[in-house]
């Protein structure tokens, strides 16, 4: 049985006072049925973790350094996070590839690093339109898929997000079926490469324009075993919902 995660991404959102909208969250969800994750921009990061010290809420990072330590100028490393009082941290981001040039072979490097650390990696991945459009969807997630996530991976300690990049931020969302048959095919390539027992516990989370009217029917999807959620995971009042949602799934 799959624990289910409600993961929240703020981006390159909220300064202090965002944090009362996490005090919010941690205060409505002290316990839940399921794991939650708000990842908040890294100056945030250490404040937030004593806020929801105590709650079912843990914090995260949206990206990492595939190196452990040195001289990297502006960058963060997988132990400072988890120094920072971070579970998890987000890679392969469809804006983290776009922004930062990022390959599968990059995110690859940086999941390692981030297990080792003692962090839950939350690898993303997704189509553009265009491929979509030109039949190509399944092609690009297994490419993503056998290039993004390391070998010798654990059922625990990773994390797949399949975000098309299309839906993201813009309002629309796959149907159910095209969600599902993504989701379908992550845990088959999943199962082929590391057998039923890890293969069939990594959690798939659908990520793109998830909002509390959406939730319900895109969590009753087979393999899909959470949420990562952009603008939603925002406002308490907005994110709330979709914990609950899932918690119902
Ligand atoms: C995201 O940032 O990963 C995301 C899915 O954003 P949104 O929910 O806003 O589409």
């Amino acid at each position: 049985m799959r624990q289910k995660l409600a993961a929240g991404n703020w981006k390159m959102n909220g300064t202090s006072e965002a944090l009362s909208d996490l005090q919010e969250l941690a205060a409505a969800h002290a316990t839940s049925g399921v794991d939650v994750l708000i990842c908040p921009p890294t100056p945030l990061l250490h404040r937030a973790a004593e806020i929801v010290a105590g709650s079912a809420v843990t914090v995260g990072g949206q990206d990492c350094h595939m190196a452990s330590s040195g001289a990297h100028t502006g960058d963060t490393s997988a132990e400072m996070l988890r120094d920072a009082g971070a579970s998890s941290v987000i890679l392969g981001h469809s804006e983290r590839r776009a922004d930062h040039g990022e390959s599968d072979a990059t995110v690859c490097a940086k999941a390692d690093t981030a297990i080792k650390a003692g962090l839950i990696a939350i690898v993303c991945l997704g189509e553009s339109l265009a491929q979509r459009e030109a039949g190509e969807t399944l092609d690009i997630i297994g490419a993503q898929l056998a290039g993004s996530v390391p070998a010798g991976s654990a059922g625990d300690t990773l994390v797949i997000a399949y975000e098309p990049i299309w839906a993201i931020g813009t309002g629309k969302v796959p149907t159910l079926e095209q969600i599902g048959e993504v989701h379908g095919f992550l845990r088959a390539q999943l199962v082929a490469r590391f057998g039923t027992g890890i293969g069939g516990a990594i959690r798939l989370l659908y990520g793109g324009s998830v909002k509390p009217g959406n939730a319900a029917e895109i969590f009753a999807v087979d393999d899909v075993d959470g949420a990562l959620v952009g603008g939603a995971s925002l406002k308490a009042a907005d994110f709330s919902p979709i914990i609950t949602a899932l918690e119902a799934a």
